[in-house]
């Protein structure tokens, strides 16, 4: 028998945010690949509360929908499905071209699929870039700089990367991906944007992540042995998410179309940071020293004055400031879940 719409049961809409009303030549239709991740989620809710139309691309292999839920219901937002290794067709305005895992665990997983995501998806994303005449960032890394040989790295260092051990499915998927945007700038004339993002951390990270963040952070609060590969002698340097997403905003938005180191100049020794977070959350973890991975960079740290003189942009939070919301927001992902062991 069937149920006459009336005798359904009613489902009561979340609450819908409140974001601005733009006029039609100031709302701009933007796309973010990897709206779902970490970093893409917390742009995406950026973009959206300045009151542009959003589209999301995510094939959810490291997104998480409840990075997004509350969007879904709201009349400027859009979640497509989408693997961007698949060619795509939309009408917008700007891209900003996140899709790709990030932690070395992920990107390891499946090295020939994260070589297909950064140069079939960047491929794909500058094609339809330059179909619509939209403007397009790239989110690199890093990574391309390898395990430097100069330090601190400035944008002028071509890196010193190895071909064929386990990160260079990442690392040289990313340098290809910024070749193919400087190709298409110069015999396209595609708008482009390079932002070589640094260690960063925040909120929405990935419970099973694997970063050296979430992992000490979920290890301390379950005073669990926090794990150092190595000696713990590398170093890192960390950014607070709300910063990087204020860089981007400001790279896409400035004209400088040069790449941009974006990341917190504030650097530790990854045994320091262990410590720190062991205080920060008032653990009694033990430090477990394990295997040091292979071609793990030994130092690394950004100079940021391009940065700062192109898009008038430094990082603005305390690591420690960062380091307390990030404590909170895994607290909260705890008392969820009741257990969880980190990758
Ligand atoms: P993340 O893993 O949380 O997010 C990546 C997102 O891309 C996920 O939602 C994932 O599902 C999606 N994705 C992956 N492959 C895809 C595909 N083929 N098609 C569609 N979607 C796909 O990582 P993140 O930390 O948010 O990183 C975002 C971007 O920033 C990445 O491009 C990464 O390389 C870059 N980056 C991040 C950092 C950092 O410290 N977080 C540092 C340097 C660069
Ligand atoms: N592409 C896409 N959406 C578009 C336009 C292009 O996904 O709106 C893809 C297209 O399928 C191709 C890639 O982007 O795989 C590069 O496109 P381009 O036009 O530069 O190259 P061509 O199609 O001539 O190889
Ligand atoms: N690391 C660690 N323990 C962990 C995870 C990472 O000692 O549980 C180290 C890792 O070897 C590297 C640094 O922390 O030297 C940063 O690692 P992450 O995976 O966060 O990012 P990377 O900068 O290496 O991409």
């Amino acid at each position: 028998k069937l149920l006459s719409t009336q005798s359904l049961p009613t489902i009561t809409s979340p609450q819908i945010m409140h974001t601005p009303i733009l006029s039609d030549h100031r709302r701009k239709k933007i796309v973010v690949t990897g709206g779902a991740g970490f970093v893409g989620s917390h742009l995406v809710d950026k973009l959206m509360m300045e009151g542009h139309e959003v589209t999301v691309l995510d094939n959810f292999f490291t997104g998480q929908k409840k990075n997004i839920a509350h969007w879904l219901q709201h009349p400027n937002f859009s979640l497509v499905v989408h693997d961007v290794t698949e060619p795509i067709q939309l009408e917008v305005q700007e891209i900003y071209h996140l899709a790709c895992p990030a932690s070395p665990p992920h990107y390891q997983f499946n090295p020939v699929k994260t070589i297909k995501t950064s140069t079939m998806g960047t491929l794909n994303m500058l094609g339809l870039a330059k179909r619509v005449g939209a403007k397009i960032l790239l989110t690199s890394t890093s990574e391309i700089y390898g395990d430097p040989q100069v330090h601190p790295q400035k944008e002028d260092y071509w890196g010193n990367v190895n071909t064929v051990g386990p990160r260079s499915c990442y690392d040289e998927g990313k340098r290809v991906a910024e070749t193919m945007m400087y190709s298409y700038k110069n015999q396209n004339h595609v708008d482009i944007r390079v932002a070589r993002i640094f260690n960063t951390f925040g909120p929405r990270m990935h419970p099973n992540d694997g970063r050296v963040v979430s992992n000490f952070i979920i290890q301390s609060l379950q005073n669990k042995p926090i794990t150092i590969y190595g000696e713990g002698e590398q170093t890192r340097s960390f950014q607070f998410v709300d910063d990087l997403v204020n860089g981007l905003h400001a790279l896409m938005n400035g004209p400088y179309d040069g790449p941009v180191n974006l990341g917190n100049p504030d650097e530790y020794l990854v045994r320091d940071f262990a410590v720190l977070i062991k205080k920060l959350t008032n653990s009694a973890s033990e430090i477990q020293k394990l295997e040091q991975t292979k071609d793990d960079p030994s130092r690394r740290k950004p100079d940021i004055s391009l940065a700062k003189e192109k898009l008038g942009w430094s990082p603005k939070v305390k690591v420690e400031d960062g380091l307390q919301k990030t404590i909170a927001y895994f607290q909260g992902v705890l008392d969820q879940a009741g257990e969880i062991i980190p990758t």
